[in-house]
């Protein structure tokens, strides 16, 4: 159940509220992967975002910094551009593995194709892409929703939202089915008990 919204902009502004609109479902941890031919706007996009977490009017294009981390109302925001990767090793070198793990910030990475296989599945891909004239497409596409967990109503193993019912095995099923059995037999056998 991936979620796909494609939106047409015409200028900076708007690719900005676009992005901030974005940037309220984004929590500590989530990856958001963009691509896009130079000049579709990706910088206006991560500006937005910042601005979205609180962290307004900081980011520049960041053209010979790889990674840049701010701070705001939203919690930590960190800023990747892969232009000049040549490899995982420069993903590496910034610490990507703490940094995904540690999910104390919100990572946005510019050029996300050039690290496609070091991204986690669980992320957000926004595409920018020209249109006619001054228009851009940017279209998104929401993986999160495909990792998201709930939690089993007996063990409190987490499962896979989109799996049916509220328990994660036919013997968790069972055991509420026998639970409230008990329950309810419980409640039967108080009167009866009166009784004699
Ligand atoms: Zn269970």
């Amino acid at each position: 159940m991936t979620s796909v919204q494609d939106r047409t902009v015409s200028t900076a502004e708007e690719t900005e509220r676009v992005a901030a609109d974005l940037a309220r479902t984004l929590r500590p941890g989530d990856v958001v992967a963009l691509d896009g031919e130079l000049g579709s706007g990706k910088t206006s996009f991560v500006r937005g975002l910042a601005g979205g977490l609180g962290c307004e009017g900081v980011v520049t294009s960041p053209t010979f910094v790889r990674m840049q981390r701010y701070t705001g109302d939203g919690g930590e925001f960190v800023h990747i551009d892969a232009y000049r990767f040549e490899g995982d090793a420069d993903l590496a070198q910034l610490g990507w593995d703490e940094l995904v793990d540690d999910r104390r910030a919100v990572i946005a990475i510019e050029w996300a194709v050039r690290v496609a296989h070091a991204l986690p599945e669980r992320r957000v891909d926004v595409t920018l892409a020209y249109a006619e004239g001054d228009a851009r497409i940017i279209r998104i596409r929401d993986r999160r929703q495909e990792f998201a967990t709930k939690v089993c109503g007996v063990c409190g193993q987490s499962m896979p939202a989109r799996a049916e019912g509220a328990f994660c095995s036919e013997r968790c099923r069972g055991a509420d089915l026998r639970r409230w059995l008990d329950g309810v037999y419980a409640i039967g056998s108080i009167p009866e008990d009166q009784d004699e």
